[in-house]
C-alpha cells in the first residue's frame, strides 16, 4: 500500500508530491473530478476504475420512483444482512445482525414497511 504509485484519478499524473490522500494533481483536475461526480476522497483503486462507468456525468434530481427503488434496495440489503447474520463466517455474524437491525429500524421509523 505504501509503495503504491499515487496518481491523479483524472489524468493519471503523479501525485507523489501531494498529501498522501490527494486524488488530483491540480486544481484543474479537481474541478473536473467534482463536475463529473468522482468522489472527493480517495477510494480504493478498483472503485476508481469502475467509477467513470457507474457515476453519471451529472446526477439528475432523484424522482419519487428513484426513492421507491432505494427503499426496496434497503429492504433487500436488510434481508441479505439478516441471512448473513446466521450463515456467514462467525466473525461477521454479530455485525451483520446489527446492520440488519439498524436498516430495519430506519425503515420502521419512516413507516416504509
Ligand atoms: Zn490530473
Amino acid at each position: 500500500m505504501d509503495n503504491e504509485p499515487r496518481t491523479c484519478v483524472i489524468c493519471g499524473a503523479s501525485t507523489a508530491d501531494k498529501r498522501r490522500d490527494a486524488m488530483y494533481c491540480s486544481g484543474r483536475c479537481r474541478k473536473k473530478g467534482q463536475r463529473t461526480g468522482v468522489a472527493t476522497r480517495r477510494a480504493p483503486a478498483y472503485a476508481v476504475q469502475v467509477m467513470p462507468a457507474v457515476v453519471p456525468k451529472r446526477q439528475r434530481k432523484p424522482s419519487v420512483n428513484d426513492i421507491a427503488h432505494l427503499v426496496l434496495d434497503a429492504s433487500s440489503i436488510e434481508a441479505s444482512f439478516r441471512f448473513a447474520s446466521t450463515r456467514a463466517d462467525y466473525r461477521f455474524r454479530a455485525m451483520c445482525t446489527r446492520m440488519a437491525d439498524a436498516i430495519g429500524a430506519a425503515l420502521d421509523q419512516e413507516g416504509l414497511r
